[in-house]
């Protein structure tokens, strides 16, 4: 915090601003002094380091923190390299970056920044699938009415073999919440996969229905008998309506972008890979707009 302290004082930006918040002194110049004023007020100083007072304009707002610190200029490409670059950040769009960006710091001009650092991220040009070609008309499947009732479930690989032995990733999108499940798998055998069901059930609990394409491994007895002995009614779309599920495509997408850079990147991506599924549930999902823990809690609030 010594760094930011410092380097804040500076700033072109703030280090009139601190010097009036201090001293109640202000610049020479006329115009340049009420440009401070008008300024000030949406700042303040907390053991001599600048934040700047979040003004709650929507309901989402009021529920975080007041304060959002004022980044130096100097100091922007690190916190947006945390922000978007770590695992934690995943490279996500514009949107999520900014949104995880604002819970915490603000610098003038962050839109347009933001905007640009992420267009030219080197990762995110070499990564990121255009949409356009992929569009599909998105038909309404089978519609539920509570968290964890029903999964539509699918296979992502073969990756770069973890050294753990796993080249799959089994996923599972929950159609009510869109929260991401996803589990590091060996191979796409009937075996395995069926094993990957059975971790989801017994993780949040027997669901109604388990919706995936028509790969052997899903059909196959193993997935079968797992569904049978819990239960779970099994549907299968046909390959040709894949695209279908808009929403899950959509996820599954979002997966793909986020977890590719680190794979080339690491051998080891088994163990950021809670970091990057935790990342794509905590973001704001764009057709439920809230993030899963909000949407979880405000669910069982009205139940
Ligand atoms: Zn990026």
């Amino acid at each position: 915090m010594a760094k930011v302290k410092n380097e804040q004082r500076n700033d072109f930006e703030y280090k009139h601003i601190i010097t009036y918040l201090e001293d109640n002194q202000l610049p020479l110049s006329q115009k340049h002094a009420r440009r401070i004023l008008l300024k000030a007020p949406d700042y303040i100083l907390i053991h001599g380091v600048q934040y700047r007072n979040r003004k709650a304009k929507s309901e989402r707002n009021k529920s975080k923190s007041a304060y959002q610190l004022a980044v130096p200029h100097k100091m922007i490409d690190t916190i947006l390299f945390m922000i978007h670059d770590s695992p934690l950040g995943g490279h996500s769009g514009i949107q999520n970056t900014l949104e995880f960006l604002r819970d915490d710091f603000y610098f003038p001009r962050m839109g347009k920044i933001v905007t640009d650092y992420v267009a030219s991220c080197h990762d995110c040009q070499s990564r990121k699938v255009t949409n356009l070609k992929t569009k599909a008309k998105i038909v309404p499947y089978c519609t539920p009415s509570e968290p964890f009732q029903v999964w539509k479930v699918d296979l992502f690989g073969p990756l770069k073999t973890s050294p753990n032995g796993n080249q799959y990733l089994f996923t599972a999108s929950d159609m009510f919440s869109k929260y991401l499940f996803v589990l590091p798998i060996r191979n796409k055998d009937m075996l395995t996969v069926s094993n990957a069901v059975f971790s989801l059930v017994s993780q949040f609990g027997v669901c109604e229905t388990l919706i995936s394409d028509q790969g052997s491994e899903f059909i196959g007895s193993c997935t079968q008998e797992v569904c049978k002995m819990f239960g779970v009614h099994q549907d299968f779309i046909p390959s040709f309506m894949h695209h279908c599920l808009g929403l899950c495509e959509r996820t599954h997408r979002t997966l793909a972008e986020y977890i590719t850079p680190y794979i080339e990147k690491w051998k080891e991506w088994e163990f950021i890979l809670p970091a990057v599924v935790f990342s794509i549930n905590g973001s704001i999902n764009q057709s439920t707009e809230a993030s899963f823990p909000v949407i979880h809690i405000s669910f069982n609030r009205f139940k």
